[in-house]
């Protein structure tokens, strides 16, 4: 069993992070499985190296360690994607020698114009319709005087079927979000091809993360599938809600380990809190990472949306 955490240095890690981070390290380490840490730096507009130095050292005042990671290498370094593009240039070529890319010209607001379809993934916006993917070759040739293409994954018309260890059974429909880009016009890779090839190449057996990336899966499925690649098991974790109904996440920024370190929040208190609202505790009490392991099961995660009051907050902050 190896599971890991991958987080996007390019903000401070707030609790909802945290609350993922500790998830998978539990699963992993209740299962005696191998945890590994990479950082997911591959959009370098909005990575920063020192937020990947203070993700590193929040959880590790957390109580969370890994066995390989960028901090200290391991059999399948390097674990930071910035130095791993050569490994999705690899990849892209055999996407391409299967004729699954094709390039795409179609500027942002004519994206934006496309109207929500209703195969369209939640959090993906609205499905491309395919416009360049019909191109003649002559259309082809014009458009790409004026424009560098972003290169586009050609999704077959399959339903994606796939059972979450949280969500429960998925079942997405044919075609659902449609073709996707893989490689942005400026030469960025998408975060869909990286993350596939580097659980992959890292033998990563397990996947938690947010329930926000659960639309991610079933592109992630069909790059697997055209790869030659075996998935990994899925558990999309809820994510934390505001009384608001904003996503914890977005809006309250006194919420960074950060910020609640420099309150004086003790990693006992932080991480009591964490469990208590993700369903492994009955109460709010102060615990270490550690004292967990015994007696997590992915099946005590809550699988509803968590709502944290005022209240649940002011246990947290105060
Ligand atoms: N890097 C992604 C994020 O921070 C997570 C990717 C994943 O877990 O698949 O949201």
């Amino acid at each position: 069993m190896r599971g890991r955490f991958a987080p996007t240095p390019s903000g401070l890690m707030h609790i909802g992070n945290a609350r993922t981070a500790l998830l998978a390290w539990l699963q992993t380490r209740s299962a005696g499985g191998t945890f590994l840490l990479r950082m997911e730096d591959v959009d370098t507009t909005r990575s920063r190296p020192e937020l990947a130095e203070q993700a590193i050292a929040d959880l590790r005042w957390l109580g969370l360690d890994w066995d390989e990671g960028p901090d200290i290498g391991g059999d399948r370094s390097p674990y930071t994607q910035s130095e791993r593009i050569d490994r999705y240039e690899t990849a892209l070529a055999v996407l391409e020698r299967k004729g699954r890319l094709y390039d795409c010209y179609c500027s942002r607001a004519e994206l934006t114009a496309v109207a929500s379809a209703p195969h369209g993934l939640g959090s993906e916006g609205p499905a491309y319709p395919g416009t360049c993917r019909a191109l003649m070759p002559e259309q082809r040739a014009a458009r790409s005087r004026n424009k560098q293409p972003s290169l586009r994954f050609a999704i077959d018309s399959q339903a994606v079927r796939f059972d979450d260890a949280v969500a429960g059974p998925q079942a997405f429909l044919p075609g659902a979000g449609g073709d996707f880009v893989v490689k942005r016009a400026d030469g960025m890779m998408s975060y869909q091809l990286a993350v596939v090839v580097d659980d992959a190449a890292m033998g990563v057996t397990d996947v938690l993360r947010g329930a926000d990336l659960l639309d991610s899966t079933p592109r992630q499925l069909q790059l697997y599938e055209a790869l030659d690649l075996h998935p990994p098991r899925f558990a999309h974790v809820p994510l934390l809600y505001g009384t608001d109904g904003k996503r914890l996440a977005k809006r309250h920024g006194a919420l960074s380990l950060a910020a609640l370190r420099a309150s004086g929040a003790t990693p006992e208190k932080v991480v009591g809190w964490l469990a208590a609202v993700s369903g492994l505790t009955d109460s709010i009490e102060p615990v270490r990472a550690s004292e967990l392991v015994g007696h997590f099961s992915v099946s005590l995660v809550r699988s509803d949306d968590v709502q944290v009051t005022d209240d649940m907050l002011s246990q947290l902050v105060d």
